[in-house]
């Protein structure tokens, strides 16, 4: 089953140079980076291409991924970046260094487990500035709360405040925005008599902050994934030059089933697709198409994937197959032949937790 497709191949040298060079940039503004490894489902050697890339944490929103970071033999310290679950508290001590929290109750649980463990566990409290997902909205309740770990429990060590921004609110982080977070870092400074050793001011979308030269002088921690595994969305959204990193560390390889000339609309009475949907057709004549031997259960919209040849284009997919136009297409494809694809993050997240995709290191 060695060579069987659909197929990731992941280019780790590449890989390597995008975390340094990210590192390298980070670094130059005193900003340590959280290699976030969650984008590829925490593979191993991904994991240890960001430990080679020099990122200081190795991070990811799931403990079974930190745990194999931890079996593949990396010695960074581990950053769990999701609100932990109350029901995950005895495994976040054993396997995470530093997680990021926002519930008292959690943090409390965290010391208890922390104290059976004989482990001192690190925290950074995290502040929502609008975004709407995780983090304290009231500040008050936020300083409260930092006060109380640092007088009242032992083994709970408070490191700093972070937030998350762009992910669900679609916030941009403005200088303005991650200028709040700092303010409210000092308060608790304030609050507490003594400075935080991380201001961790967010993910991928930050390095803009980076790139325009206008980060406040106290972040000094992002947690990039994106960034760094495929260096795209800054790009292709924001318009960023990222090309100082490898755009191609991911590459898709689906085998052709089928080749044949039909229809492009659909012969009978036209009711749902194997969704329940009903997608428009649109009547181009009869047109060369391929079938490909991977589908929405392989990596989830087929929207996502960008054909690498010249004159492909995706008509749709099902669960375990897609169809692609290639009438237009450079090469004569055949049964047999493979079709390479650019992917998105939300392609990479599915394909490489799909146990029908073929991971590959080049
Ligand atoms: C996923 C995640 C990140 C990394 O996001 P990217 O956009 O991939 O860099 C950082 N922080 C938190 C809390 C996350 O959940």
């Amino acid at each position: 089953m060695e060579n069987r497709y659909p197929r990731v191949e992941i280019n780790l040298a590449h890989l390597q140079h995008n975390v340094s060079r990210i590192v390298e940039r980070c670094g130059s503004y005193g900003i340590q980076v959280a290699g976030v490894i969650k984008g590829a489902t925490g593979h191993p050697e991904v994991a240890k291409a960001f430990d080679r890339g020099g990122a200081a944490f190795i991070a990811s929103s799931r403990l079974e991924q930190i745990e194999d970071a931890i079996n593949a033999g990396i010695e960074k310290p581990m950053m769990l970046i999701r609100i932990p679950m109350l029901s995950e508290v005895k495994d976040v001590i054993r396997l995470a260094d530093i997680s990021l929290n926002s519930e008292f109750e959690v943090i409390k649980a965290l010391n208890e487990e922390a104290k059976r463990q004989g482990k001192l566990h690190k925290v950074i409290l995290m502040a929502d500035l609008g975004d709407l997902r995780e983090g304290f909205w009231d500040k008050k309740e936020m300083i409260d709360v930092a006060e109380y770990i640092e007088n009242k429990m032992i083994n709970i060590q408070l490191v700093g405040v972070g937030t998350n921004l762009g992910c669900y609110g679609s916030i941009s982080p403005t200088a303005d925005k991650l200028q709040e977070l700092v303010d409210l870092a000092e308060a608790i400074e304030e609050r507490l008599g003594r400075e935080l050793e991380y201001i961790s001011g967010g993910a991928t979308s930050s390095l803009m902050r980076i790139w325009d030269k206008d980060i406040p002088k106290r972040i000094n921690m992002l947690r990039i994934g994106e960034g760094i595994l495929l260096a795209r969305d800054l790009d292709v959204f924001y318009g960023y030059d990222m090309s100082e990193l490898y755009q191609d560390v991911f590459r898709l390889k689906a085998e052709v089933i089928e080749v044949k000339t039909k229809p492009s609309y659909p012969v009978g009475t036209i009711a749902i697709d194997a969704f329940g949907h009903t997608p428009e057709y649109v009547d181009r004549g009869m047109r060369k198409r391929a079938l490909l031997a991977m589908g929405k259960v392989d990596y989830g919209d087929p929207s996502e994937l960008l054909p690498l040849e010249e004159g492909i284009e995706i008509l749709g997919a099902s669960s375990d197959h897609t169809i692609v136009d290639i009438e237009d297409a450079a090469r004569d494809f055949k049964v047999g032949d493979v079709m390479s694809f650019d992917i998105c993050y939300a392609t990479i997240v599915y394909l490489t937790n799909c146990r029908n995709v073929n991971i590959a290191f080049v």
